[in-house]
Formats: C-alpha cells, structure tokens, sequence
C-alpha cells in the first residue's frame, strides 16, 4: 500500500503541477474498472444483474449508447487528470455504473458551479463531482443514493495564527472557496458560521485557491477533506486545520426529467455496494492499510 500511496501522491502533485499545461508527461493510466470489476460481478447471483438489465431498456440519455458525466477535475482523489485521462474515486464509479446500463462513459470537465445547470437543462446525463446533497440543490435536481461522505475542512500555511475555525471566523480572515461549492455556500453565511460574504475570495477550482494561499492572497481555504488532504500532501507549507465542519453525503445528480436513469443508477449503485465494487474502489484512492 506504501507503493501506492506514494504512486497515487505523485500523481496528485504532477496533476496539481500539470493544470493548465498542454504537455504533461503521461503516467499509466489507472487499471480499469471494468478488468476489476467483472469478476466480483460475474460471481453476483443473476438477479442483481437482471435489476440493472431490466432497467436499462428506458433508459435514454443525451446522446444515445453513452452516459454523459459532467466533473470537475480538479478534487483529488475523486476526480484529477493523470496525463490526459480524467481518474478518480467517481469516473471510477461512473463507468462502473455504466457498464452495468451497457453504456460507454464519457467524461466532461467543466466548471464545478455549471454542473448542476447542465444536468437539469440537459446537457449531461450525470453530474459525478464528489457532490454533496443539499436541500437546494434538490430543487433542481434529483440525486442518487449516496455512495461516500465528505467533511468540509479548512486548510491554512504552516504557522499560521489561525487554529481554530473560531479564529477564522472571528479574525479578519480571507477564504479562498471553490465557486458554488458547498464551502462558499457555508463560508458565506456569516449568519450560521461563515466568515460572509466580504471576505470570500471565489476561484474555479481548488488548485487556483491553493496558488493564492501560497502566495499569501488568501488566509485559508474551506475545501472537502480529501482534496484538502491531496493539496496539502502536494505543496509543501500547507496544512489542515484540526477541527473540521459539516459532514456531507456525496451523491450522482440526475435530471429531474429522467426517473428511468434515477432509478437504473440507483439499483447500479444497489448491486455495486453488495457485491464490494465501491468499498474496493475508494480503498484504491483512499488506502485506510
Ligand atoms: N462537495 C462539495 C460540493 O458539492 C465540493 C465538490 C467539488 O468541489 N467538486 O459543493
């Protein structure tokens, strides 16, 4: 596992180097999902399979014989570019969940904050960016089951005078949050412990906010743990403050208008968690051995 992590940590930090860059030396591309999940699916009794094979024949999606995902490559270990394939803990689940609707994946990286407006006018089938469950969001889209948890955490330099999120709140402070995210959603309510509105710094993504922190534009940055985690292991000066926020549950948006791939993706996800295919997964990006 050592191996690995120090495998995967290489990867982050050339990924986080790589943003942008037209020419980034290519690694090997992770294993296959599809290689390592065939055998644990085989070895499934017939009927799960037949719950995602009964499913499958409404199922319509954008364009026909594909599942259109919409990301946001830049929150390892969910989702990061290694040389110019997109892998990670979701494109990892999402092509397992269309191998199972016998479609073929594709991946869009976009804009965290257009995601959930191009699942619900129509433009992805799917919105797969390690993204929380929120009562607003619900009213926009429908989500999935949900498949992990996140915690909001706030990331500072080293020997910083922030220790607490007390401090962070009281001091005069500024965040650096990713645009629409949950944590300029929670960073900006002064009202329910946010730092407010006038000392948000939105970037696009989370490797933006990080530069500006080290180059002391920022005082900190309110980001999910595992991305937090991933940065901080991938630029020296950093580091994450003890005391995390606001446990969250991730989960697939769906278009409102498309029960029929609600209800298919969630039997996908049914059999996927039975038969150890998700544990399996995240055990690969987030070792806990
Ligand atoms: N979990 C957070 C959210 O849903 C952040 C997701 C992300 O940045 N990809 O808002």
């Amino acid at each position: 596992m050592k191996t690995f992590t120090r495998k995967l940590m290489s990867v982050i930090i050339a990924a986080s180097f790589c943003f942008g860059l037209a020419s980034c030396s290519k690694t090997p591309a992770a294993s296959s999902v599809a290689s390592e999940t065939t055998t644990a699916a085989e070895s499934k009794a017939s009927e799960s399979e037949t719950s995602a094979a009964e499913s499958k024949a409404e199922i319509k999606t954008v364009t026909a014989g594909k599942l259109t995902m919409a990301t946001n490559a830049t929150f390892p270990p969910y989702e990061f570019h290694e040389g110019e394939k997109i892998v990670g803990i979701d494109a990892e689940i999402a092509k397992a969940v269309a191998d199972k609707l016998g479609l073929e994946l594709v991946i869009e990286d976009v804009e965290f904050d257009s995601i959930i407006a191009g699942v619900q006018s129509g433009k992805y089938d799917i919105g797969c960016a390690g993204m929380t469950v929120t009562e607003d969001r619900l009213k926009s889209v429908n989500f999935s089951t949900s498949y992990a948890t996140g915690i909001q955490s706030i990331i500072v330099k080293e020997g910083s005078p922030i220790k607490t999120i007390d401090d962070l709140v009281k001091g005069k402070y500024k965040v650096g949050v990713q645009s629409g995210t949950t944590g300029d959603i929670y960073m900006s309510d002064a009202e329910n412990g946010g730092v407010g509105e006038d000392r948000i710094d939105r970037f696009k993504n989370g490797n933006d906010a990080v530069i500006a922190l080290l180059a002391g534009k920022i005082d900190a940055i309110c980001i999910d743990n595992e991305p937090a985690k991933a940065y901080v292991a991938a630029n020296k000066g950093l580091s994450i403050l003890e005391t995390p926020f606001k446990e969250e549950k991730y989960a697939i948006a769906i278009s409102k208008d498309n029960e029929a791939l609600l209800t298919a993706i969630n039997s996908a996800l049914d059999e996927l968690t039975k038969d150890g295919t998700i544990a399996k997964i995240i055990e690969k990006y987030i070792p806990t051995k």
